[in-house]
């Protein structure tokens, strides 16, 4: 059983490894962007594509990246994939650095 790290301790590699992952998928704007989309439901590649501006490989290639994290995950519908998020966590975030950005 693996006990919750105090403040005062290190953190595990494995802990580390996961913050800066973590971190790395929000430093992308076209990521925000599809995140922050996300966050209010549910959407094919090609609505992603259409409502952000973006091409479909675009979006794919960062709906991978975002799925090997697990903060997105998908549901097959006929020929279409349909995304939401998969992460209370990592949206909690999210919200956070938006109203942070918002509250200058
Ligand atoms: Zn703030």
């Amino acid at each position: 059983m693996k006990n919750e790290p105090t403040p005062l301790e290190d953190l595990d590699e494995e802990t580390l490894f996961i913050v800066s992952q973590t971190f790395k998928a929000l430093a992308d704007p076209t990521r925000v962007r599809i995140l922050n989309l996300l966050f209010y439901g549910e959407y094919s590649v090609n609505e992603i594509a259409d409502k952000l501006s973006l091409l479909q490989s675009t979006v794919s290639h960062q709906l991978r990246f975002l799925k090997n994290l697990r903060l997105v995950k998908f549901r097959r519908e006929g020929t279409s994939l349909y995304y939401t998020h998969d992460d209370e966590h990592v949206m909690g975030i999210l919200r956070q650095t938006i109203e942070h950005a918002n509250h200058h």
